[in-house]
């Protein structure tokens, strides 16, 4: 008979599941994981896998003198007008403090990453990319957990939290009450695919954008709104974003065994091989949903769709049209002499997992599936299925109407389509408001007593913009969950009855 009562329960087995509860155990905690799904992983498993972190090995080994201070500085460059003055600073320094431990303890679980990869604005190069993809995480932490003797039960959803006097000391999962003697610890990701939370929270024109993980339903948002926690930033997400579709085909990266050695001869081949020939080898795992730079619409590449209409200025969120469309889906298509810049840094297609940047190339040579070229529009028309006549109109009012300053006219051949893309929400970034131990806060701040959240669901009002602040931030913070959680005891003074 599985057991019953445990030490701490975790909610959830992406970055901040599985990190939470090995870190937990590392700390002498008798640990449960429940995951929903069958599979463990959650978004994390579907990440590019980026994570952005100062005072890496990585940096140091090419004389890159980055520091927690800087990061924290270079955070706030992302934020931009809407955003400015939203952040919670407490929780930045926390991420920024903390994921330099955070990414040395990835490595020394033998994981392999290829970096560090430049993000403007950030003044350092800082992206750090799990090789070859991010299913490499979850089966590696699945170990570790496993091998420190952390129970896993998967197709396991929490139904509710349950509360003894005024604290929580459990869970229901599938009408079995599961005892948490020292806290419950939620890690259930984000509510991306609740539609009634989305419009509560977020502007009417996003909240009916669909999510990409249609897992990501908020469980946690009611049982702990009772207790008097709330959500934070509940307006903010990661998206809607245009993305590519992910390849229908299993592809050879998902069938790659999750072999350390494997990871560590991809890294040896990017730093020793010429690019020429390893690029089309790591461009194989071009494996994930990408999104096409911004870019490619600020100098001219135009969305049009299935009809071979164009239905939006491409440079004023363009994604929030998308779902009106035929399919919910449009191409990304450009002429030949705008595509030809699309080949080298800095202007790239989109990032890529592993090697960071794909260019026009790779995607012609590994992604077929999404890659138009012909000599015509009428002939590009044919290939993607759109209305020839509607194409050319549509590309002959943008050249006569819009086609001025930066923005590139559609007119040299050959013409190439990218896509279908359609929009998604790929994460939002509300989460419970949590202090700095990661404890869920209720009625006048107080700490709920035997609650705690991290990644997603304890964002916290914390802002990720950028790319690889989300798993930083989902495996710090599951990490500092664990091991306070781990830590505290009835009478510890980190824990207050409300
Ligand atoms: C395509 C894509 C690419 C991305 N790439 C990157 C990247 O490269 N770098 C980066 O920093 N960020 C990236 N992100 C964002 C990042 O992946 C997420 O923010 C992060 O994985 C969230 O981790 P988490 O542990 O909080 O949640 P998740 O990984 O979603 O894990 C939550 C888990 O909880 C489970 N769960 C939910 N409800 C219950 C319940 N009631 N009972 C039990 N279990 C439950 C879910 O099934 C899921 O397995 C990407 C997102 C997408 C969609």
């Amino acid at each position: 008979m599985p057991a019953t009562s445990y030490d701490i329960i975790v909610v959830g087995s992406g970055s901040a599941g599985l990190a939470a509860a090995i870190s937990a155990a590392e700390h002498g905690a008798c640990t449960l994981i429940i995951e929903k799904n069958a599979m463990l992983g959650g978004t994390t498993a579907w990440s590019v896998g980026s994570i952005t972190t100062s005072a890496s090995p990585h940096q140091r080994a090419i004389d890159i003198y980055d520091t927690p201070d800087d990061h924290y500085a270079d955070m706030a460059l992302f934020h931009g007008e809407r955003l400015k003055g939203r952040d919670n600073l407490k929780l930045r320094r926390l991420l920024v403090d903390h994921t330099p431990a955070t990414f040395d303890w990835l490595l020394s679980l033998g994981l392999v990453f290829y970096g560090p990869m430049p993000e403007p604005p950030h003044s350092q190069p800082r992206m750090h990319n799990i090789l070859p993809n991010s299913q490499m995480l979850i089966h590696h932490l699945t170990k570790r957990a496993r091998k420190l003797g952390v129970e896993i039960r998967t197709s396991a959803p929490m139904e509710k939290l349950v509360v003894e006097t005024n604290r929580v000391t459990g869970i229901v999962v599938t009408g079995e009450h599961l005892t948490a003697e020292k806290a419950v610890i939620l890690a259930a990701g984000d509510f991306s695919a609740n539609p009634a939370l989305k419009q509560r929270y977020m502007p009417p024109e996003v909240a009916r954008i669909g999510p990409f993980n249609e897992d990501s339903t908020g469980d946690w948002y009611a049982p702990v709104t009772e207790l008097g926690g709330r959500v934070l930033n509940g307006d903010v997400a990661l998206g809607p974003e245009i993305r590519f579709r992910p390849p229908t085909k299993s592809t050879l990266v998902r069938k790659l065994p999750p072999w350390l050695w494997l990871a560590r001869v991809v890294r040896w081949s990017i730093d020793n091989m010429p690019p020429r020939l390893l690029r089309p080898f790591v461009m194989g795992f071009l494996t994930t949903a990408l999104m096409p730079s911004l870019d490619l619409y600020r100098y001219g590449a135009l969305l049009i769709n299935r009809n071979g209409e164009r239905f939006s200025d491409e440079t004023d969120a363009p994604s929030d049209h998308m779902p009106a469309q035929p399919d919910g889906e449009a191409f990304v298509v450009m002429d030949g002499e705008l595509a030809s810049t699309f080949r080298a840094w800095p202007n790239f297609i989109s990032t890529a997992p592993g090697i960071a940047y794909a260019y026009l190339d790779d995607y012609r040579r590994n992604r077929p599936d999404i890659f138009f070229k012909a000599d015509t529009l009428a002939g590009l028309a044919n290939k993607t299925g759109m209305d020839a006549a509607k194409l050319e109109k549509s590309v002959a009012d943008y050249n006569s109407k819009d086609a001025k300053g930066d923005r590139h006219p559609c007119a040299t051949p050959p013409f190439i389509a990218l896509g279908p893309v359609c929009s998604f929400i790929m994460t939002t970034d509300g989460g419970l408001a949590v202090n700095e131990h990661l404890q869920v806060l209720g009625d006048n701040d107080f700490p709920i007593a035997g609650l705690y959240a991290a990644g997603s669901t304890g964002q916290g009002g914390l802002l990720l913009e950028g790319h690889g602040h989300h798993l930083g931030w989902g495996f710090t913070s599951g990490r500092l969950a664990g091991r306070h959680a781990a830590s505290a005891g009835n009478n510890d003074s980190d824990l207050f009855d409300y």
